[in-house]
């Protein structure tokens, strides 16, 4: 043993010989491994945005090495765990020193938690889909209005081509409906049956991916046809004004659209329309399906490029890869497009689309590494980058926003809540800004409010740090400098209204 490792293993057993030998060389190792993903960045704009000659994952992870010499021994990851260790620990000490309001008696009194939790400033919602958003009884209404057809084979079809599952007794229950019944001509019992498979079941409490995932086939076959538009903007303006309930007065809303000029029309009349109503400012981040070919998402991404070059857009004003994530890799399904946004907005500074990807949330933990490389600002989900001690380092660097979803990722078996507590906070401490966000407020049967409750009622997260998330759901967010501005001022007169209201309640 040589006489630094010899130091290190004293500093870190005893705490009483703090060596800075050894802490000097782990942080000249961290460096020469921040230093090579910043080198992948370039890698991947020069293959993606200069050439078309994707990267495959042998030579991005040979690529990706450091020199043996800078590779860390357990002491030094000993080391880095440690030092995080310490920054978290001070960190909290910090939160509790600043915060107004004590949360602690509301850890167990859930009355007076929901009370606090509603009544709290939320800033924005930066992670929502819209085909998650449905409620009871808006799909009532829709279903009532238009009286579809439901044929309970063809959704059992469609649903095991897509490789997606229903439980056997949800298929002997939908197989108890008639084989060809408009939706009026149904039983009560039978039409509530059917409803019911646009949710969750909740027994059991969480489900994998693939059940979720086939809740999409029921809303699709509802909301696709010519009436699309009509429903969804009935669906937005259900949502919004409940977001607004809640406090929020910003949201991001991730889904698909045509690069055509009437999409852009579309949502930046929708924008308008829906702040008008409901005071919330809403915008929208192309949507790109995962499972897609990745040339395909990338040739979308190019036209909307184009698009947006001759047509500008209030309201989009970024992208972000969905769907399921396992089996879908960042490097292999999204290097070609967002390796090509990467080069293009590193070039010209007009009218950046801004990135975000679903990373982290299950399958492979070095997505999130490479959505980082690839030049994202925000990840959405991003629990597995608590598997990398050195991913966290890059995040913490760069300052990525991590939009969090406890209830969708406690319902989706990405974090059991009974096993750890969610790493949103330990990210939040080493000052990461993370910000809290529902994914499927319908689906999941959650709001903002909700997942408040989830933080405050599974962590020991304080006051501050809620304060603090609410902030950086707008720093974080897409949204243009002046926007940025006018909603974190009225963020900060909400604040003090609420500490002045509820101290003297
Ligand atoms: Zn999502």
């Amino acid at each position: 043993m040589n006489i630094l490792k010899y130091v290190g293993l004293i500093s870190l057993s005893s705490g009483l010989l703090i060596s800075c030998s050894e802490h000097d060389l782990a942080n000249i190792k961290l460096a020469a491994h921040l230093k090579k993903f910043d080198q992948a960045k370039e890698l991947i704009r020069e293959r993606n945005f200069h050439s078309s000659n994707p990267i495959s994952r042998e030579e991005w992870e040979e690529f990706l090495k450091v020199d043996p010499s800078d590779e860390f021994t357990d002491i030094e990851m000993g080391l880095l765990r440690e030092n995080q260790r310490l920054i978290i620990e001070a960190s909290k000490a910090t939160a509790i020193r600043k915060s107004a309001i004590d949360v602690e008696p509301l850890r167990n009194d859930p009355a007076a938690l929901a009370e606090f939790c509603h009544a709290i400033p939320k800033g924005g919602m930066l992670h929502v889909h819209p085909y998650g958003l449905f409620t009871r009884p808006v799909i009532e209404e829709i279903l009532n209005e238009y009286n579809p057809v439901i044929e309970p084979e063809k959704f059992i079809t469609t649903i095991s081509n897509n490789g997606q599952v229903l439980y056997d007794h949800e298929l002997d229950a939908l197989r108890s409906l008639p084989g060809s019944a408009n939706f009026l001509d149904l039983s009560d019992a039978d039409r509530s049956l059917f409803i019911d498979f646009f949710f969750l079941p909740t027994d059991p409490v969480s489900h994998d991916f693939t059940r979720f995932d086939a809740i999409f086939a029921f809303v699709i076959w509802m909301v696709e046809d010519d009436y699309l538009d009509t429903k969804m903007e009935k669906l937005y303006l259900d949502f919004l004004a409940r977001a607004a309930g809640h406090g929020i007065s910003y949201i991001e809303f991730t889904n698909g659209f045509s690069p055509e000029l009437s999409s852009i029309e579309k949502l930046d009349a929708w924008s308008e329309k829906f702040f008008n109503e409901t005071g919330v400012v809403v915008r929208w981040n192309l949507g790109q399906l995962r499972f897609l070919p990745a040339e395909m998402n990338a040739e979308m991404i190019r036209k909307w490029n184009e698009l947006l070059a001759e047509n500008p857009s209030t309201s989009i004003v970024g992208t972000d890869l969905y769907a399921i994530e396992r089996g879908n890799p960042a490097l292999e399904k999204a290097q070609n497009a967002y390796g090509y946004l990467s080069g293009y907005n590193w070039e010209n500074q007009d009218h950046p689309l801004k990135m975000t990807m679903h990373a982290g949330e299950m399958g492979d933990p070095r997505n999130v590494r490479d959505a980082m490389i690839m030049g994202v600002s925000r990840i959405g989900h991003g629990v597995l980058l608590d598997e990398d001690l050195i991913n966290i380092e890059y995040a913490r660097n760069l300052g990525i926003g991590i939009e969090m979803n406890i209830n969708s990722n406690h319902q989706l078996s990405v974090h059991d809540k009974n096993a750890a507590p969610h790493p949103f906070l330990k990210f939040l401490r080493l000052g990461i800004p993370v910000s809290l966000s529902t994914d499927n407020d319908g689906i999941f049967d959650t709001n903002i409010s909700k997942e408040c409750i989830a933080a405050v009622s599974t962590t020991d997260v304080t006051y501050a740090e809620l304060q603090q998330m609410s902030f950086n759901s707008i720093s974080t967010s897409f949204a243009n400098a002046k926007y940025k501005d006018i909603l974190t001022n009225r963020l900060r007169q909400s604040f003090t209204l609420f500490e002045q209201e509820y101290l003297n309640r």
